[in-house]
């Protein structure tokens, strides 16, 4: 089986995940769950010892080890405190373990954003969280431009669709709708009634970028979700780049209508002028009109670090030769972006499968290889990396500032939770990235024993995906999602420690398996990553709120492991442990039914949904809404 990417790649993964309840990826893996038999097995590597450094990162003391915080520096002084005392070398920074970054935490209005609108001797001030709010990921800039309306902003050469088409946008503002043209049309050329890329927030500003445009300004495109109010977004609802290069604004629908009003238009009627037959309605605003815009936001810097160590090769011909072994070692912290627990938000989120399992991993690896009577050949580089949980940043950074050049790294190993092995199953990605691969992991398999379900892609959920990109071959461990996954339950009681260390047994043969070769394995690309999904959805169908048990496998319906407040779902009164049997008349036997039904529906659709609560048949009519 193709390992999924349960995590969208370079984006802040989680944040996607979450917001998006279920994946297709965790569908794909839950659907190919199969029985094994197993027996244990007494490798090198103790349960005990396995166990003692997941039990330590996943105390409460270091508080879910959130990036940024003084609790994830301890978790990475104990680290490098380890790589000491096994006697490695420090390759960080200056002769030390710690390889220091900077990584945005969040972003918040700074003080000054101010929007005045003026046309001719009149000038009327917008007001900021009311008719007007800055989106996170805008730039700081003060400008004023011309306005013009670029329909919703997008060029789509594949559908002979283009909003700019014959207009002058250089140097002014942009005025877009959101999503795409005829989004309630089964029979649409954008993807039916799913929304396609087009419709994310990033890429319209990007394409307002690219046609010459200071600035963008969203409106929403209310005809298309009738009964909706107009409602500004949060500053940080809709994730995207850390910062694009012109300002990026929303107003309310009455604004811009004022705006229109010397041309004799309305933002509805363009809206539908242009759904009616994709046709452009794009035109310059009156002569006179231009909006004066000041954007400030405040991006909250903090401090992280990778920490790494390095064990010199023993051969010296190949000594400057790499092999990294990785695995990151923050968290989720307190759970305030991207826990899978909503209600749960401010406990600690321990992290003991991810990635407490994959630091005890390096550490164990790092141990055992600084001990061993046979010193690898190549030199060996262990590196903990931070900043996984916002996007990979840790290793992005290491990627671009590497301490042992990566045209000389032969390869990079990466363990993300590996604690809970079910049914002797470990996914393995990666293998398609150098051709002798999957070969090698099989040999290095046959004294372990795992069932090993294999992926070819470098990219994926974690930091391989970082040394993919710069064409470094990969391999990346992994035991499997579980119902833990992202919640405060992540806890290192749940670990099978008797697997994790058979786990950690197949990548130090892996990893001798890797040492043994004489020349450099060759860099194959296999596949690239999956577009990120960004604000305004990216085909998953209208907006529910349940939160699927990721853990079950059993068929029968699907089980609630939590319904979000004020969701679709939650105003219906379905709760946590309840499980769906019913959407529309069609019954739910997995979550491949649910997703399937719930894509056939649109925003506003009122559904008829039962769910079984202990022995009883409750159902509801559930009003499905926009996924934001
Ligand atoms: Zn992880
Ligand atoms: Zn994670």
């Amino acid at each position: 089986m193709r390992l999924p990417n349960w995590k969208t790649p370079i984006l802040s993964s989680n944040r996607v995940l979450a917001a998006l309840g279920l994946s297709i990826g965790l569908l794909t893996l839950i659907a190919h769950f199969a029985e094994f038999g197993w027996t244990q097995t007494g490798g090198p590597f103790s349960a005990q010892e396995f166990l003692e450094p997941i039990k330590f990162l996943s105390s409460d003391q270091l508080k879910g080890r959130g990036d940024g915080t003084k609790e994830l520096d301890r978790a990475g002084n104990y680290i490098a405190d380890h790589f000491r005392k096994f006697g490695l070398k420090p390759g960080g920074d200056n002769g030390k373990y710690l390889q220091h970054f900077d990584l945005v935490v969040g972003a918040k209005l700074g003080r000054k954003n101010l929007a005045v609108y003026r046309q001719g001797e009149h000038s009327e001030k917008l007001n900021l969280q009311e008719t007007f709010v800055p989106l996170s990921f805008s730039a700081s800039a003060s400008i004023e431009a011309p306005l013009v309306f670029a329909g919703y902003g997008i060029t789509a050469p594949e559908y002979h669709y283009d909003d700019y088409q014959g207009l002058d946008v250089s140097g002014r503002i942009a005025i877009v709708l959101r999503h795409e043209p005829q989004e309630n049309d089964e029979h649409s050329l954008f993807a039916g009634r799913q929304l396609t890329s087009h419709s994310e927030i990033a890429n319209k500003a990007t394409n307002a970028k690219n046609h010459g445009a200071k600035a963008i300004v969203l409106v929403n495109d209310l005809g298309n979700h009738s009964g909706e109010p107009d409602a500004l977004l949060r500053l940080d609802e809709v994730s995207g780049p850390r910062e694009m290069t012109i300002p990026v604004i929303q107003v309310t629908a009455d604004t811009v209508n004022s705006w229109l009003k010397p041309s004799g238009h309305t933002v509805e009627e363009l809206r539908q002028a242009i759904d009616k037959d994709l046709s452009n309605h794009s035109m310059a605003l009156d002569g006179s009109s231009r909006l004066a815009l000041t954007v400030q936001i405040e991006r909250i810097h903090r401090k992280a670090a990778n920490v790494i160590a390095e064990l010199p090769g023993s051969e010296p011909s190949i000594a400057d030769q790499y092999i990294v072994v990785g695995a990151h070692y923050d968290h989720l912290g307190l759970g305030e972006h991207d826990s899978l627990a909503p209600r749960q938000r401010g406990q600690i989120h321990h992290g003991a499968d991810d990635n407490a399992s994959g630091t005890s991993g390096v550490l164990e690896l790092a141990d055992a290889l600084a001990h061993s009577k046979e010193r690898p050949r190549h030199s060996v580089v262990f590196i903990c990396f931070a900043g996984e949980e916002l996007g990979l940043l840790g290793s992005a950074h290491y990627a671009n500032h590497a301490t042992f050049p990566l045209q000389r790294t032969i390869a990079m190993v990466n363990m993300d939770m590996i604690g809970r092995v079910s049914n002797n199953r470990v996914y393995i990605g990666g293998t398609g990235t150098s051709p002798d691969f999957q070969k090698l992991v099989e040999d290095a398999n046959s004294s372990v024993k795992l069932a090993v379900s294999y992926s070819a892609s470098g990219y994926g959920a974690s930091d391989q995906t970082s040394f993919t990109v710069h064409e470094v071959p990969v391999l990346f461990f992994f035991s499997g999602l579980h119902s833990d996954y992202h919640k405060p339950s992540d806890t290192w009681d749940k670990i099978d420690a008797v697997n994790g260390a058979r786990v950690v047994e197949l990548v130090g043969n892996v990893v001798h398996g890797l040492d043994a070769l004489n020349d450099k394995p060759q860099f194959v690309r296999v596949s690239e990553p999956v577009a990120p999904v960004m604000g305004g959805g990216g085909g998953y169908g209208p907006y529910f709120g349940s939160i699927p048990d990721f853990g079950q496998v059993e068929h029968g319906g699907v089980k609630f492991s939590d319904v979000r407040d004020g969701s679709p779902a939650g105003k219906a009164g379905f709760k946590a442990g309840d499980v769906l049997v019913e959407f529309d008349g069609k019954t739910i036997d997995n979550l491949y039914d649910f997703t399937y039904a719930l894509r056939a529906h649109k925003p506003g659709d009122k559904v008829t949904v039962t769910v079984l609560r202990g022995n009883e048949r409750v159902t509801r009519e559930v009003t499905l809404e926009v996924r934001k």
